[in-house]
């Protein structure tokens, strides 16, 4: 029979939280996949989706690879966690992002039913969840998003300033 978490004496639920991954730690992966598109040439953002303590997709940026302007670490992320799931709408699971979702991986969200959304740094420029838009939260769509920023954003904004120093530096073809 399962153990329900409910029935677990309130003394042992403390050390029981403890054990499970925190969001730091699911961002150092998505920090993973960001590196692994760095070293491609790509942007450098990635993403994971986290379903019952288990990273079920993961993905970086895949835009010049693919040739393919949807192929941002979100959606690629969300297409292959659907597949894994054998389901279109991923319920209950939580995407964390290195960089705040823009219009289109918002939208994703929205369609995907993703229960929560982690990001790291903000993006002034393009992110639709709380820069513009506010996509994920706003009242008239009929899913919301449950959105946590901030999360190791100093290192995910690292790897993007690092990225773009270097693309500068490059002479022009
Ligand atoms: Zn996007």
């Amino acid at each position: 029979m399962p153990v329900h978490f409910s029935t677990i004496p309130e003394e042992i639920k403390p050390e029981m939280e403890e054990l499970a991954p925190s969001d730091e730690f699911w961002m150092g992966e998505a920090l993973k996949e960001a590196q692994l598109a760095f070293d491609q040439q790509e942007v450098p953002i990635g993403a994971v989706l986290v379903f019952d303590n288990q990273i079920v997709a993961r993905s970086g940026n895949r835009t010049l690879r693919d040739q393919d302007p949807t192929a941002h670490a979100e959606i690629v992320t969300l297409r292959e966690a659907a597949r894994v799931l054998g389901n279109h709408r991923l319920v209950g699971t939580k995407l964390y992002v290195t960089l705040e979702p823009c219009a289109m991986c918002a939208g994703a969200l929205i369609q995907a039913r993703v229960a929560s959304l982690v990001y790291g740094a903000s993006d002034p420029k393009a992110g639709a969840v709380h820069s513009h838009f506010e996509i994920c939260t706003t009242a008239f769509l009929n899913h919301r998003v449950e959105v946590l920023s901030g999360v190791r954003d100093l290192e995910c904004a690292a790897i993007l300033q690092q990225f773009f120093r270097a693309r500068r530096k490059q002479p022009l073809l």
